[in-house]
């Protein structure tokens, strides 16, 4: 069994791929190629969003937005510690700071009350919330709001969003996970002013590389972002307006992600499908395992089908008898970002972030794909 079944897929879509990655070779435009606009064109349209810009991984997505709105030392960008460590990492690589938010404890996304502390904290200062030591010492513009999608599954923009139009905040989301999700009828990607996503292979829509994509509506930030994913380029490559970034997504993965999306919807389908079984079999064996949480009127992508255990001894036991049955699992995310030794010099501590912390303890995932059997599902389950 495998964790995720990337074989399958690629046995549905084998010609188309051999044929596109045939007229790359024969066009020769391994940088930038036509492809590459193909490709954002057919994403943005499915995103609902005017621009999409293709870049050379979910990292570097991140990294082109938060350069295009200008973020620098001295800013405080709002995110989750329960996540990847390139969202919080993007952040840090352009001198500004991560400012941690705790999670809420059934969708395991941004908290909005815990957004509202935050923010009253760096304005007020006082004891409301746990902030890290640059705002405690010198104080931190508040910039930037980074919503993360976990699992596959949208943030609570309905809350969120007010709360950083208030405070003057920039939403940004980050849909590593979430390609293809609905919020409200709304996909991910489309949900702030910069939408961010992954084609790491493993990702809901993965490439067979490295590949990210930005979207966004205003055509003044599209142009920013093209231009600095190829070193700020100005009118042509010899002008330089802006310090950029070799960020470019390459043709071939272009290529490879057109024959993909061929396919794409319907995956979504089959992995909401395999979800719902999943959440039957566990609610009908009566367990103590607490599934991500649904939302009404959202529909997840499923980049992870993840589960909370009682206790941390209790995911020490379903991860032993998952490997002792031949099943794959896995802990997202064992370390929550705030005590990752990276973010030391932030000054947190235990108990700072506590939901996202007893999640870390209890949580793993089992395996997910589209091409998941009902047969295997139950043999899991059981
Ligand atoms: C995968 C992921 C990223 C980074 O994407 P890469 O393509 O691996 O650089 C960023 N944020 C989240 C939440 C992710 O899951």
């Amino acid at each position: 069994m495998q964790f995720i079944d990337l074989a399958t897929q690629q046995k549905r879509i084998r010609e188309d791929l051999e044929k596109r990655l045939g007229a790359v070779l024969d066009h020769g435009r391994y940088i930038m190629g036509p492809e590459i606009e193909e490709l954002e064109a057919k994403l943005a349209a499915f995103t609902g969003v005017p621009h999409a810009v293709g870049c050379g991984s979910g990292t570097d997505a991140l990294l082109l937005a938060l350069m295009a709105l200008g973020v620098g030392p001295g800013d405080a960008v709002l995110t989750t510690p329960f996540t990847f460590v390139a969202t919080a990492e993007a952040v840090a690589l352009l001198g500004a700071t991560p400012v941690f938010v705790d999670i809420e404890p059934g969708t395991w996304n941004l908290d909005p009350a815990s957004v509202a502390r935050a923010l009253a904290a760096l304005a007020e200062g006082g004891d409301g919330h746990p902030l890290p030591r640059p705002a405690r010492e010198g104080g931190l513009t508040p910039r930037v709001l980074l919503t993360v999608d976990i699992f596959g599954l949208p943030a609570d923009f309905d809350r969120l969003a007010p709360l950083a139009r208030e405070h003057g905040l920039v939403v940004v989301e980050d849909a590593a996970q979430s390609f293809g999700a609905r919020y409200h009828g709304r996909r991910a990607g489309s949900l702030g002013r910069l939408g961010c996503t992954s084609f790491f292979p493993a990702k809901p829509l993965g490439g067979y590389g490295d590949g990210g994509m930005c979207f966004c509506s205003e055509p003044e930030l599209a142009e920013i972002l093209t231009s600095l994913r190829v070193h700020g380029q100005g009118a042509d490559k010899y002008q330089n307006v802006r310090v950029g970034l070799n960020a470019r997504l390459d043709t071939f993965q272009a290529a490879v992600l057109l024959a993909k999306f061929t396919l794409f919807e319907e995956e979504l389908e089959l992995r909401e499908a395999a979800a719902a079984r999943y959440d039957r079999l566990f609610a009908a064996a009566g367990l103590p395992l607490a599934p991500q949480a649904r939302v009404p009127g959202l529909v997840s992508a499923w980049a992870q089908y993840s589960i909370l255990a009682p206790d941390a001894a209790g995911r020490e036991r379903c991860l032993a008898a998952l490997k002792e049955a031949g099943v794959p699992a896995a802990v997202y995310y064992p370390i929550p970002l705030h005590l990752q030794k990276v973010f030391a010099e932030l000054g947190h501590a235990p108990g700072d972030f506590p939901v996202a912390e007893d999640a870390s303890r209890r949580i793993f995932s089992l395996p997910m794909h589209p091409y998941l059997t009902e047969e295997a599902q139950e043999s899991i389950a059981a």
